[in-house]
């Protein structure tokens, strides 16, 4: 997810370029691509270039009732600032804020979203995702998925209150 600024770079304070994002990355870090897409925009700043924007992507999870893989949904909501590591004019090296977790846009002028995406998506992804709302789960008895209907174990004692 590498964008090329140099152009970016070279221009007024305040320009804005959109970009059209639609690539196929490792968001989860589980080895498993998801198309990740969406438009975000690139603004010229004094000292660096604000990436802002939303983007979609669809995430394989498993259901924390039954445990079934399903594709979740999720939005990614951009919003990082890339600090340039070289002059664009002179060439010299430029110093980094010392921010924790800052990015920088490379020697190439390479801006790349991909490290952001990640965070985002990290975010994005539900503590205890649910294949659906209504989620019948698994018989705590069997292990059967009520989702595909009921099993053949006796009615549950209902748990006695203490
Ligand atoms: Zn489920
Ligand atoms: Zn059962």
């Amino acid at each position: 997810m590498e964008i090329n600024v140099a152009q970016q770079l070279r221009s007024a304070i305040g320009s804005v370029r959109d970009y059209e994002v639609s690539e196929t990355i490792d968001v989860t870090g589980d080895g498993n691509g998801s198309l990740v897409q969406g438009k975000v925009s690139l603004t010229r700043t004094d000292r660096s270039i604000l990436v802002k924007g939303k983007l979609e992507s669809e995430v394989e999870l498993s259901c924390s009732r039954c445990l079934n893989l399903f594709s979740c949904p999720i939005i990614l909501n951009i919003e990082e600032e890339y600090f340039p590591t070289i002059d664009m004019v002179s060439g010299a090296h430029l110093s980094v804020p010392d921010e924790p977790g800052s990015f920088t846009i490379d020697e190439r002028h390479i801006l790349d979203l991909t490290e952001t995406v990640r965070q985002c998506a990290l975010l994005a992804i539900p503590m205890k995702p649910l294949c659906r709302e209504d989620c019948a789960g698994l018989c705590p008895n069997c292990g059967h998925n009520l989702n595909q209907g009921p099993c053949s174990c006796p009615p549950q004692e209902p748990t006695p209150s203490a």
